[in-house]
């Protein structure tokens, strides 16, 4: 088993039976963390424990096991809020995921407030989770979109936000940590400029939550969208925060089971947030796993988790920066634990193919950020992305086979 990358951060790799194995006859170097996370036992215990014990439908029945089922899922919704600084659990939706907490926001919120003529703001490097349903929101309600210009550094460009909020902006919407350039966006003082305005904000913190500290009362945001699966919950549940006024306001996106007070033939009336967003048989298993994930996480503390995660970058991006032909993106300093870049020798596809034949699993491509691709004139990137059971041994493996890569391409 390889050492800890830093004497003071412990090996959690044991706790990963996945990460024990070997592809292609080389030991398993998994850099694919920004796309998902692994799990680890506790998680998976957390599940088994659930369907071996526990497994009923939630909030509609009086048996045993149904109290049990609604007990764990309520909690894991008091932890979730406990997670991220929420000021009641009231203020938790369920979702399956990130993409799925914008798509309601950009449907219930721009239902309500959205009017023609009216603007969106993003910005030019958001996932297309966080762009295409506003997309949709603004075709619907006669709305435009306007964006953040990204500058060549890979932060945003601050100096231009108070012109582009000027003006019949409704709501900005951003992400918290780029996916694409792993810049983490001054979220507070993003938040605080749009307030002051009057403007609802919602923020994309797939890659920021389970990977540093997130309390959305500091932050200021009205809406916080994460996924469970990028933190070693399971697939198929996230969570959109939302701050309670705002909450209120909004009506259903999605009938069904659960959601109504009550129903006619025609009409019905509809419970109080959160019950009124989540419709139908909830992921009461991915809920619980979230939790446990959550426990986890908190067990090793965000903090660390981000401190290792910002020494192997840093290891990473200076053997990286010695490639012939490399190109980094995204900022030098102050960001997330992953390097994005290209190669002139080889397109990402073939390096990311070749880097799989050693064991090393990179993502290749463009990262569901199009628009910023295209502003950066490449067709895509190479990516590796890091998460706290990796070392600095893994990393530079890494460098060690894109060295090779690099000769085995003519580079
Ligand atoms: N936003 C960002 C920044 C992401 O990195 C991702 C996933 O990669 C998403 C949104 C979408 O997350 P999900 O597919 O879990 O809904």
């Amino acid at each position: 088993m390889p050492a800890p990358a830093s004497p003071s951060f412990p090996d959690f790799r044991a706790d990963f039976p996945i990460l024990g194995q070997q592809v292609h006859g080389h030991p398993l170097i998994y850099f694919d963390n920004a796309a998902t996370s692994q799990k680890p036992r506790q998680v998976i215990e957390a599940l088994i424990r659930y369907y071996e014990r526990d497994n009923a439908n939630v909030h509609r029945g009086l048996h045993e096991l149904s109290m049990r089922a609604t007990d764990a899922f309520e909690a894991a919704r008091a932890r979730a809020a406990r997670f991220i600084g929420a000021a009641s659990p009231d203020e938790i939706i369920f979702t399956r995921g990130t993409t799925e907490g914008v798509n309601l926001a950009a449907q219930a919120w721009c239902a309500r407030h959205l009017q023609p003529g009216d603007v969106i703001l993003t910005t030019g490097m958001e996932h297309h989770s966080n762009l295409v349903p506003w997309q949709l929101a603004a075709q619907r309600n006669r709305a435009s979109l306007r964006h953040i210009p990204v500058l060549d550094d890979g932060t945003l460009d601050m100096d231009a936000l108070d012109s582009l909020l000027d003006g019949p902006v409704r709501l900005l919407a951003f992400v918290h940590v780029s996916n694409s350039l792993g810049t983490i966006n001054p979220a507070r003082e993003i938040c605080a400029r749009a307030r002051a305005l009057g403007i609802t904000t919602f923020l994309d913190g797939a890659q920021a939550a389970g990977h540093m500290p997130v309390d959305v009362r500091g932050i200021g945001c009205d809406f916080y969208a994460f996924s469970g699966h990028k933190m070693c919950a399971p697939t198929g549940i996230g969570v959109l925060y939302t701050r309670l006024e705002v909450l209120e306001e909004m009506p259903p996106w999605q009938g069904g089971g659960e959601m109504i007070l009550s129903v006619a033939l025609d009409s019905s009336t509809y419970k109080a947030p959160p019950a009124r967003f989540e419709a139908g048989t909830p992921d009461i298993a991915g809920a619980i796993g979230l939790a446990a994930a959550m426990d986890y996480l908190d067990g090793i503390g965000l903090e660390a988790i981000q401190a290792h995660g910002e020494a192997l970058t840093r290891r990473a991006w200076d053997g990286l920066s010695a490639l012939p032909g490399i190109r980094l993106l995204g900022p030098r300093q102050s960001r997330a634990p992953l390097a994005a870049f290209t190669l002139d020798c080889a397109h990402p596809h073939d390096l990311v193919e070749y880097a799989n034949t050693r064991g090393l699993a990179l993502r290749g491509g463009h990262h569901c950020t199009q628009p910023l691709m295209r502003r950066f004139k490449v067709p895509g990137t190479s990516r590796a992305s890091f998460y706290f059971y990796n070392t600095e041994q893994e990393v530079d493996a890494m460098l060690g086979i894109l060295r090779q890569a690099v000769e085995f391409f003519g580079g």
